[in-house]
């Protein structure tokens, strides 16, 4: 048998037909069944993703045309560059002008708990970077580019395929600077049998025009909240000195549009808004005052993630101050003081493993 087979194929090519056939029959038998599985367990939440209306309207198309003409001179975030990126041009995020450049997508069990579920948050990481921060954990990804040119209808395919196998979201890293996109695949994917919600995993500089035009179509925000001052976010994010102004008014807006994030019956989070805090070394990040700004201007149950993974990569290391791991100490001082301020939906996974 072997015999046969070698006699007409080499080593690399047998396994690759064999890869051909049987990693399909595979997949399709772990994942039909899962995919049927939370198609009948989603039937029963009750859950109607809120871009589908926009979708049924001609509205979403209408408001992905919007975001794509804003490219013109772009505007879409913060930076405001001005870049005519549909000519081509570059702004400082570095997106190749209007081409969609895509990193990778697949399920991804290291986000919240209720976004992961028991099969996974349906990632897609985006290329290049607005905020561009020097201690950024994806700088291959969000600096460098890594990542190959994908168009709006692979885009589009890459959510109905996270679907098929399961997943419980659509979760988009650093969309910002590709929401013009964005909006476009998810009309084409909602016109084909899209219902999974939108979760926009933002560094949380967004500005208010852009995200009155997300209303409607995002089902759960999920920013980051990094800085409390203006001179921190300056030092490491480069120059982003709007970043807490900014961010504090995005953030209330994200909540005007969808709440607080609760979890459903099947343990899984559909709408709302969970806000993410990374504590820094020495204070960098101010976080008692971030903590402290959420607790006196959000609902006490807002869900607050309050991450202890920071790890000194990329350029950090040119930064003594922020050039190690935070102790239990720094952590815990920021857990009591939500604890304190009445915080009541805290995530505080990985506490344990602090020094
Ligand atoms: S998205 Fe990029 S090109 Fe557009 S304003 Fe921001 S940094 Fe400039």
């Amino acid at each position: 048998m072997e015999g046969f087979f070698l006699s007409k194929l080499n080593r690399r090519e047998f396994l690759k037909k064999l890869n051909n056939i049987i990693l399909p029959f595979f997949l399709s038998s772990i994942f039909t069944p899962v995919s049927q599985a939370i198609a009948k367990k989603t039937a029963q939440i009750d859950f109607q993703p809120s871009y589908l209306k926009l979708h049924k309207s001609g509205e979403l198309k209408q408001r992905a045309d919007m975001l794509w003409r804003i490219m013109e001179k772009c505007q879409l975030c913060p930076r405001r560059c001005g870049a005519n990126r549909l000519q081509g041009e570059k702004g400082f995020c570095q997106a190749p002008g209007a081409q969609l450049f895509i990193s990778s997508f697949h399920p991804h069990f290291g986000e919240e708990r209720p976004l992961v579920g028991r099969y996974g948050s349906g990632t897609i990481f985006f290329t290049f970077c607005n905020t561009r921060c020097v201690f950024c954990q994806n700088w291959e990804i969000s600096h460098l580019g890594k990542g190959f040119k994908r168009s709006i209808e692979d885009l589009a395919n890459m959510m109905l395929k996270l679907q098929e196998i399961g997943c419980h979201n659509i979760n988009l890293v650093t969309p910002t600077h590709y929401s013009p996109h964005i909006l476009k695949a998810l009309d084409i994917a909602a016109g084909k049998g899209l219902t999974l919600p939108i979760v926009y995993n933002t560094s949380g500089w967004e500005r208010l025009e852009i995200l009155k035009i997300l209303n409607g179509v995002v089902d759960i925000y999920l920013p980051d909240f990094k800085y409390w001052d203006s001179k921190m976010a300056a030092k490491y994010s480069a120059g982003a000195d709007s970043y807490p102004e900014v961010t504090k008014e995005a953030i209330l807006e994200m909540h005007r549009q969808v709440g607080v994030a609760k979890p459903s019956k099947d343990g899984i989070i559909y709408r709302g808004l969970i806000i993410r805090h990374l504590v820094m070394p020495n204070d960098v990040a101010g976080s008692e005052k971030v903590i402290e700004w959420i607790a006196n201007n959000l609902p006490k149950d807002t869900y607050v993630n309050i991450m202890s993974q920071y790890t000194p990569l990329y350029k950090a290391l040119d930064y003594p101050e922020i050039s190690r791991r935070i102790t239990r100490e720094e952590y815990e001082k920021v857990v009591n003081k939500a604890k304190k301020l009445g915080l009541t939906n805290l995530d505080i996974q990985g506490y344990r493993w602090l020094f």
